[in-house]
């Protein structure tokens, strides 16, 4: 039985809010009740703004298990799946339930600090590892508990299949269809001399993996990064890296094809 109630998130920008008026005019002319923000109780969540506003409404309600649908309002937008004129087809295709539910998987970091605190850092796109801007750092790096090298450079990223697009695909990962339920270790500027000895190319993983992280300092000043949200640790004993049970149910319909959507985005 489904609530009539849909929630509604929207980016700050000018062509975003103009979209947002329409369709809640469009939504409400149907019937819904249209709620400003998370409600526990809608059955559809709308996100107005590009792959960004997408993350950010993801993390602000918490990885939520209710469908989602994208709105482009002219980003890159490949989380979104509609443009604001087809919006009239989405309402009939929803209605009837002519569409599919991509299941995204997310990765967790579970950080260790010296004092035995833990946080969680949970994100869709990716989670990484940097130092500050002016030096390198050095990481211990272990697979399934086993050590498979000391790795020294500027940090490491651990994309999701759906953030393989982003900045995993600027620093030369590889591009991971989100049907392969996996993770890729990505370095970023990976030191490969004789001083140091660095994996260069990015290491898949299977779902069931952990990836272990530890500074050889810990009295250097780490920052951990997740979709963009930064937090900054001063005291990092270790990191535990894996794939987390929190996923998104994104909205497609039947045009929808992965592929083409990163050749549309990319070539
Ligand atoms: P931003 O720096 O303002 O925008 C980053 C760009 O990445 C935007 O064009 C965004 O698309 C696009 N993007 C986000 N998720 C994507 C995905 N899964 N596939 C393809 N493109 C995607 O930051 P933001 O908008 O807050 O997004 C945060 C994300 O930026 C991070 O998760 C990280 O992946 C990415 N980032 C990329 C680089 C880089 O490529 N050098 C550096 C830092 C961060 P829209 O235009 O549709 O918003």
């Amino acid at each position: 039985m489904k609530s009539g109630i849909i929630s509604l998130f929207t980016n700050e920008t000018e062509r975003s809010t103009g979209v947002e008026s329409q369709l809640k005019e469009k939504l409400a002319a149907r019937g819904y009740q249209v709620a400003e923000g998370y409600d526990e109780n809608a059955e559809l969540l709308i996100c107005i703004g590009g792959d960004g506003a997408f993350l950010r409404t993801m993390h602000r309600c918490d990885f939520p298990e209710t469908p989602i649908v994208g709105v482009n309002t002219g980003h890159l937008g490949f989380f979104q799946e509609v443009w604001p004129e087809e919006f009239d087809n989405f309402i009939v295709d929803y209605e009837l339930g002519s569409y599919t539910i991509q299941k995204l998987g997310t990765v967790m970091g579970i950080a260790t600090t010296t004092d035995g605190k833990r946080d969680v850092h949970i994100g869709l796109n990716e989670l990484a590892v940097t130092g500050s801007k002016s030096y390198s750092i050095h990481l211990d790096l272990s697979i399934g508990g086993k050590p498979i090298e000391k790795f020294s450079g500027d940090g490491i990223l651990v994309a999701t299949s759906a953030g393989s697009t982003a900045y995993n695909y600027s620093l030369g990962g590889s591009i991971v269809d989100p049907r392969l339920n996996s993770l890729q270790v990505t370095p970023l500027a990976p030191m490969n001399t004789t001083a140091y000895r660095s994996f260069t190319s990015s290491l898949m993983l299977p779902p069931d993996l952990t990836l272990g992280i530890v500074p050889e300092a810990s009295d250097k000043v780490i920052y951990i990064h997740n979709d963009g949200i930064e937090t900054a640790y001063s005291n990092l004993k270790e990191i535990e890296v894996r794939t987390a049970d929190k996923c998104v149910n994104l909205i497609r319909f039947s045009d929808y094809d992965f592929w083409s959507k990163v050749k549309d985005k990319f070539l």
